[in-house]
């Protein structure tokens, strides 16, 4: 394989994550007529064919994508804006909003913890996420003090066993937290999917990026 230290102006590379965004990012990619030709659900390859063979998709973790593009191991890719966040998007260009993956950000509760109470009393919160860019600006614009706990994953589990008061994550259904009697108390912001694309290649591939940027751009209004 010769592309990846290739300067050919023509080839492409789409960093994606698998499972939804690389779900909601296929109908998009034939709508600039790119097929994704292998399935990362059923093959171990982390470099993916399409039917062109200039464009090729890397298969990264979904806080990786914003890496690989800001580089230019990818010339573009689709990352989540809590993603992009906590990244900062630098060298990152982000010309539209895809509207897939849409979720919002929110605090969430044990079920019986009073949140406003707390929030009024002036209490030092413990708050445990995998975002805490997004979640110490929400507290300091809100002028509440907070020890942040890095967390990974699970986040849900931090109040059930006294890790924290509170944790900030992605809620779309509910049902997560339900399941784990959780409240969600407070949404911090909407949150969906943008195309991200390197500033470097954005000027040296224009004429292969342009149309695609287009193509999502039209089919991402559709989906409103
Ligand atoms: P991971 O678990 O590796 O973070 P996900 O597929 O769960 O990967 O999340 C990828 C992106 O999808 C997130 O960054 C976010 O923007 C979005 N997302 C996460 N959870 C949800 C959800 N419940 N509903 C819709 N979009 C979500
Ligand atoms: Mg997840």
């Amino acid at each position: 394989m010769s592309g990846f230290n290739s300067d050919a102006n023509n080839q492409l590379i789409l960093a994606l994550s698998k499972g939804r965004i690389f779900e909601d990012t296929l109908p998009l990619l034939e709508a600039a007529g790119i097929t994704v030709t292998e399935n990362p659900e059923t093959s171990r390859k982390l470099i993916l064919a399409t039917n062109d063979p200039n464009v090729r998709v890397l298969i990264v973790r979904a806080t990786d994508v914003p890496t690989y593009v800001q580089h230019g191991a990818a010339d573009f890719g689709v990352a989540g804006k809590d993603v992009l966040i906590e990244h900062g998007g630098e060298g990152l260009y982000q010309p539209v909003d895809l509207q897939i993956a849409q979720c919002r950000m929110s605090v969430a509760v044990k079920s019986g913890f009073d949140y406003e109470a707390a929030v009024r009393q002036g209490a030092r919160l413990r708050v445990a996420t995998k975002f805490t860019q997004t979640a110490r600006e929400h507290f300091a614009a809100k002028g509440v003090h907070v020890d942040l706990i890095k967390l990974y994953g699970s986040m849900e589990l931090a109040p059930l066993v006294g890790l924290s008061d509170a944790i900030v994550d992605l809620v779309s259904t509910g049902s997560t937290l339900r399941a784990n009697n959780l409240v969600e108390v407070e949404e911090i912001m909407d949150i969906s999917s943008r195309l991200v694309v390197n500033q470097a290649a954005l000027k040296l591939k224009r004429a292969r990026l342009q149309p695609i940027i287009e193509a999502f751009e039209r089919a991402s209004k559709a989906r409103k």
